[in-house]
């Protein structure tokens, strides 16, 4: 079944949040972000795979975010350019291999440049190419559809849409809305997903930046707008309506943080918990929002709460939280009764 076939029968999970995931368990370094551990310590970015794959994630996505030609021009090993792409998506297919009873889909990733500049044309040309070359790498690992995500540019994300229709491959296209809810070049969330829509995505929405709230509040206007699948993926933080953007936060309760930005590795104060993010999930079923995710942030406990929500009995729900036997709040009849009378 292709991911459009899923996606009119029902909600599709997706989990990504690969670069801080792996950050924070120290194979990457926060900065240029650049995804290494796929060529350095490969076992642990399967790993995470799993536990994603475990906890409800219907999609494997290779972990290519960030492994484009620019950020490893930034870090000085453009050479390992390609076998790093070439590393990502084999371990995310062997990944999926790994479950095949589950029959997961496999995504290809592409991202922001960041070097997309309307006002210097060669950039669009580096942009382009870019593109085609990651696009290539993932048709040749046979992905079922490639994900285009975290570009606040409409232009940048036709250049995108361009590449994988060039490829024939399904097109998923999300932005990731700044400060003052436009793109970078002045649309609105809504305007920017039909305009791609009508360019030929084949699902459009909403990725990174923000938290559940702020980002459903834009989804709304999207599902209104366009007549195609819509994604929601926010990153699982306490985004507010003052700092709809986790790029430029503050945690009001903690003075000690080098310049005050909690972004992008103090932000464990505003982390969203895991019923947060399934009432997201929930409510992006009610919308008929059905590509529903989490980026940046994201861990295994948010994913199977997402997956539970929205009907779906993920492998690692065995596990599911069960308070009967909990030492002090415990209920269950095999527990021995000492010191109940306690408030700790
Ligand atoms: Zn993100």
């Amino acid at each position: 079944m292709t991911l459009l076939e899923r996606l009119d029968k029902g909600p599709v999970i997706c989990a990504e949040g690969y670069l801080f995931a792996m950050e924070r368990r120290g194979y990457l370094s926060a900065g240029a972000f650049v995804p290494e551990v796929v060529l350095e310590n490969p076992e642990v970015v399967s790993q995470l795979h799993r536990e994603f794959i475990r906890a409800g994630s219907d999609v494997v996505q290779a972990f290519t975010y960030y492994g484009h030609r620019e950020k490893l021009r930034i870090i000085g090993k453009e050479h390992l350019l390609k076998p790093l792409q070439k590393n990502a998506l084999e371990i995310a297919k062997n990944a999926a291999k790994e479950f095949a009873e589950l029959n997961l889909m496999v995504c290809g990733d592409v991202a922001n440049t960041n070097i997309y500049d309307p006002n210097d044309k060669s950039t669009l040309k580096q942009c382009q190419s870019m593109y085609e070359e990651q696009v290539r790498w993932a048709k040749e690992a046979g992905v079922d559809f490639i994900v285009a995500e975290t570009i606040n540019w409409v232009d940048e994300m036709k250049i995108a849409l361009n590449a994988i229709k060039q490829e024939n491959l399904i097109a998923v296209s999300n932005f990731a809305i700044p400060r003052g809810d436009l793109t970078r070049d002045g649309y609105t969330a809504e305007e920017a997903c039909k305009i791609i829509e009508d360019l030929g995505a084949d699902v459009v929405g909403l990725n990174c930046y923000r938290g559940p709230k702020m980002t459903m509040k834009l989804l709304k206007k999207i599902r209104e707008k366009v007549s195609c699948h819509v994604a929601g993926l926010p990153v699982p933080y306490r985004t507010t309506e003052e700092e709809p953007g986790f790029l430029n936060i503050t945690d009001h309760n903690c003075d000690c943080i080098p310049g005050g930005n909690a972004f992008p590795v103090a932000l464990d104060n505003l982390y969203c918990n895991r019923y947060e993010m399934a009432e997201f999930a929930k409510n992006c079923l009610d919308q008929n929002i059905n590509f529903i995710g989490i980026c940046c942030g994201a861990e295994a406990h948010h994913v199977r709460e997402m997956s539970i929500a929205v009907g779906k009995k993920p492998i690692s729900m065995k596990y599911s939280p069960d308070m009967k036997k909990h030492f002090h709040h415990g209920v269950d009849s095999s527990l021995k009764r000492v010191n109940k009378e306690i408030t700790y």
